[in-house]
């Protein structure tokens, strides 16, 4: 589903240039699910970031299903990013004047799906992360946990292929931070591809691979059974 070739990014500032990702390849087949790990700084956001198509690359080749979209321009990322990835962040990022019903039906009406069709999509979705009885809700009245299973329902009300997570738990007590992971979990058994930056070993062992980067580059790669 996703294949990297000799990766490079490069953030530039007025006197130096910084190469923040050094020539990353690796792959991930479709169904599987993926843990990254490494210090602070050492390039998990944004290698995430330019997987998820939120940003460009400077060098190597990024393939997704097959196609080459390391030269796409701005509109046909935009286009692929909304049929095929739903992202969940540390911050959890909801909009706080939205309800919880609002935010989780905001990716369908950008993808123009019917309004009739919208509202079992949404309650469906709602069901599953087990927030129904909150849909009325605002974002400041729900717990943490509560606010990340809205995002990860989110992130798959438009079914995605490709999930893409990062530091799900990070902001989370470890109750509801093992949740999150038992959602991240069902969905992948269930078919969707996810890839998860973490900080924690625990975690990361819901993963079938994981890959330890340092200073730009990957350093190991484990699978795991
Ligand atoms: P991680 O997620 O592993 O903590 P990041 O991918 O966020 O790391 O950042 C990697 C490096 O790139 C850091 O040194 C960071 O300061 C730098 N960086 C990230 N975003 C930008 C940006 N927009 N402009 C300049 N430097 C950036
Ligand atoms: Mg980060």
């Amino acid at each position: 589903m996703i294949k990297i070739q000799q990766l490079e990014k490069l953030y530039r500032t007025e006197e130096i240039e910084t190469l923040v990702l050094n020539k990353i390849s690796f792959e991930v087949k479709e169904g599987e699910f993926v843990a990254v790990m490494g210090p602070s700084g050492c390039g998990k956001s944004t290698l995430l970031n330019i997987i998820g198509l939120l940003d460009d690359c400077d060098g190597g080749s990024f393939f997704f299903n097959n196609i080459d979209v390391s030269k796409y321009n701005e509109r046909k990322r935009s286009a692929l990013r909304k049929k095929n990835i739903g992202f969940v962040f540390q911050s959890f990022n909801l909009i706080d004047e939205l309800t919880v019903y609002e935010n989780v039906e905001l990716p369908l009406i950008y993808t123009k799906v019917k309004a009739s069709e919208r509202k079992e999509r949404v309650e469906e979705v709602l069901q599953q992360m087990q927030i129904m009885h909150r849909r009325n809700h605002f974002p400041q009245q729900l717990s943490g946990g509560q606010q990340q299973r809205v995002a990860v329902a989110r992130a798959v009300v438009n079914k995605p292929k490709l999930i893409l997570a990062d530091e799900p738990t990070g902001n989370l007590d470890s109750n509801n931070g093992n949740e999150v992971m038992q959602l991240l979990t069902e969905l992948n058994q269930a078919g969707t591809t996810v890839i998860m930056v973490t900080h924690s070993e625990h975690d990361a062992h819901f993963s079938h691979k994981i890959i330890r980067m340092l200073d730009g580059q990957i350093v190991t790669e484990n699978i795991l059974l």
